[in-house]
């Protein structure tokens, strides 16, 4: 590692933090990227710097965008009658992958997990009942008009996925006693594994857990 040239060593070094990536791994990583085109590293260097500064939160649902509203919430082909709410965009990815879901969605950036002081105010529970209360309260013609058909529920099967769930299970309860509407709230029914990361599983569990879910 030593008799490596300053710059090389520093990008190893980089590469080595990323997850999954040993220091053999990195040193083959940098070695790869030094024989790219000049003009694809440079590329791909002002696509990483500017990673933070184009990726924002989509507005509706929260999920990644570098525009306001995200391509899945301008998708009219979709139905945005149903919500499926996902710890994380990786969760998200693996819907999406398998292409078996047809709706929309609600990233929360996280999972009540009181071992790790992140309260339910700490990721996006608030602004999610928010979005559901605005969508069950609008009035048309005087009618009430709900513009929800179901909230799936998709927190991993963990102990802090599980407990997550449930707050929401409840407080969307609420929600819908004070605004006198109907929706579904159902959770995915798992062949997947108790302690098994959504990230991980294959499309065609995923499609089994989606078609199988339970009013919650
Ligand atoms: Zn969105």
């Amino acid at each position: 590692m030593n008799t490596l040239p300053n710059n090389l060593k520093q990008i190893s070094l980089f590469l080595e933090r990323l997850p999954g990536i040993g220091e053999k791994t990195a040193n083959r990583l940098a070695f790869y990227l030094l024989r790219l085109p000049e003009r694809d590293l440079k590329e791909f260097a002002e696509t990483i710097g500017s990673l933070k500064s184009k990726t924002k939160l989509c507005r509706v649902c929260m999920n990644l965008t570098e525009d306001e509203i995200c391509s899945i919430d301008k998708d009219t082909s979709r139905d945005h009658e149903i919500i499926t709410v996902v710890e994380e965009v990786l969760d998200l990815l693996s819907f999406e992958t398998g292409n078996i879901y047809k709706g929309v969605y609600y990233v929360l950036h996280g999972k009540i997990d009181p071992l790790n002081h992140i309260g339910p105010e700490d990721i996006y529970i608030q602004q999610l009942l928010d979005r559901v209360s605005e969508l069950t309260s609008s009035r048309v013609n005087g009618l009430k008009k709900t513009r929800i058909k179901e909230i799936i529920l998709a927190m991993n099967p963990d102990m802090e996925g599980e407990a997550t769930a449930m707050y929401i299970r409840d407080r969307l309860k609420e929600v819908k006693k004070h605004n006198g509407v109907y929706f579904k709230i159902t959770r995915l029914a798992y062949g997947l594994p108790i302690g098994a990361s959504l990230e991980y599983a294959d499309y065609m569990t995923l499609q089994k857990s989606i078609e199988g879910r339970n009013e919650y």
